[in-house]
């Protein structure tokens, strides 16, 4: 799977605020449509890390993670066989340094067998700042609500076709991200299409000032999702 997702918001000229246009979907509606299934073209992975990249996890050691819990304590997921896994009920993960506008890869398998079904099956996420989710799920031949399926921006945006690959194999997220900007008073205002806010589940939460710069986190969602080939390129704001 590949997504690109331009999840920008910038400041608009003198600052003015213009209105986000909600989807016209209820958040997580069944009767919103899928995406139409296609098969993706075949990769080569792993993709190999850019000049100037950061390699936020070569397969060797968690030692860029840390749990999210904002203990410090060092990330327990495991690692084994070049991948990192989800432990469940140790809890999410999170790079040690921030970042903000940033092209980010991440290569990710979900679990093989399948266990369960809908947001109960290789349910694990991206989340760029740490609150914006781009949803991890095994949506091969797996249905659930459209804006919670793989790739999606999680209880927002469907993605624009459900490229899912089986239980198993490896797929990929080359995500390119503009963070919010937010001005001197604390107001949103952007230029083209943006997130509503911060992900979240049962509602839509608004946006609420924060850095300009956050880790990414990985979703302890208690399924043995594995991550891989983890690197990251600041982007010039
Ligand atoms: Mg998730």
């Amino acid at each position: 799977m590949r997504a690109r997702l331009a999840l920008i918001a910038a400041l608009a000229p003198l600052g003015v605020a213009r209105a986000q246009q909600p989807p016209a979907w209820p958040q997580h509606s069944m009767e919103r449509p899928r995406p139409p299934v296609e098969v993706a073209p075949a990769q080569r992975l792993p993709v190999p890390a850019p000049p100037g990249a950061i390699v936020l996890f070569g397969g060797r050691d968690l030692a860029w993670w840390e749990k999210s819990d904002n203990s410090g304590a060092p990330a327990a997921w495991r690692v084994a066989n070049g991948a990192m896994e989800v432990v469940a009920g140790t809890g999410g993960i999170r790079t040690r340094v921030a970042f903000g506008d940033v092209r980010l890869h991440v290569e990710w398998a979900t679990p093989s067998p399948a266990h369960g079904e809908g947001q109960d099956r290789g349910n694990s996420g991206v989340f760029l700042m740490g609150r914006y989710e781009v949803q991890v799920l095994d949506s091969y031949r797996s249905d659930t609500y459209a804006d919670g399926q793989a790739a999606s921006i999680y209880g927002q945006f469907p993605p624009r076709v459900n490229v899912s690959r089986p239980p198993g194999e490896w797929q990929t997220y080359d995500i390119e991200f503009h963070r919010p900007r937010f001005d001197s008073t604390g107001v949103l205002v952007h230029d083209n299409v943006a997130l509503l806010g911060p992900t979240s589940n049962g509602r839509r939460d608004p946006y609420v000032v924060h850095p300009d710069a956050l880790p990414i986190a990985l979703q302890d969602h208690g399924h043995p999702v594995r991550f891989r080939n983890i690197w990251a390129v600041p982007l010039q704001p």
